[in-house]
């Protein structure tokens, strides 16, 4: 049988978990095979300050792991970035075309890089502006044997989804699997002090982003055209 890998990439331990945890589960029910990027360490997401940035390191990466684990991710690549400080250079795009050459998804996962309406203090962190553009120019650099050379050769990724859009054009009804996708984010304890508040919060306001249904994950989904002449 062929193998079949999805690649989703987060600029911080969490990211994924909020945009796309129960479509990628359902993936990986079909027989794809799931990889995490990560990059930087998410070392800065945090309102206690009695913690030393490798003790906040080491938390946020195994909450990371037991996230990964509950949606049966085959493994989570962190790139190791500062949290905050994560810039779109030609050193970040190699490390994603690399690890695309690598591992050969089908479908990519990441944030909108169209989303740049600086209308969302948290949606539009810095860390996730330049970790989507990065990505986007990464699946082109991947489909090319001169950019970035290795011995891999290159990689033609088919589709994109882009989580956290506001041009959503695809819609995952999650309402049977809102628990699930509660428990995934119930990971991340150094975020949620009161998770029942977040839960709440959750229910009332951010996964309920569809019309169609009750709860839903929402995407803009980009097939990457392959031109032959
Ligand atoms: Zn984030």
């Amino acid at each position: 049988m062929k193998r079949k890998v999805i690649v989703a990439v987060g600029a911080h331990p969490d990211d994924i978990e909020f945009g796309c945890p129960v479509t990628l589960s359902n993936y990986k029910e079909d027989g794809y095979e799931i990889h995490y990027i990560v990059a930087t360490n998410g070392e800065n997401g945090f309102k206690v300050k009695s913690l030393s940035s490798k003790e906040r390191i080491d938390i946020r990466k195994k909450e990371q792991l037991i996230a990964a684990r509950k949606v049966g991710v085959k493994e989570v690549h962190f790139l190791g970035y500062k949290d905050g400080f994560l810039d779109y250079d030609d050193i970040l795009r190699e490390k994603l075309t690399l690890l695309f050459k690598e591992l050969k998804p089908e479908i990519v996962f990441s944030f909108d890089p169209a989303n740049m309406g600086f209308d969302n203090i948290n949606l539009n962190h810095r860390d996730h502006r330049n970790i989507s553009v990065a990505v986007f120019d990464a699946v082109f650099a991947a489909k090319n044997d001169f950019i970035y050379p290795d011995k891999k050769g290159l990689h033609r990724i088919e589709k994109l989804f882009f989580f956290g859009t506001h041009k959503p054009n695809y819609e995952v009804d999650i309402t049977d699997k809102l628990e699930f996708k509660l428990d995934v984010l119930s990971s991340f304890n150094s975020q949620f002090p009161n998770f029942d508040n977040f839960a709440n919060f959750f229910k009332e306001h951010i996964g309920r982003d569809s019309e169609k249904y009750k709860y839903a994950e929402v995407f803009r989904v980009v097939d990457v055209v392959q031109i032959s002449y």
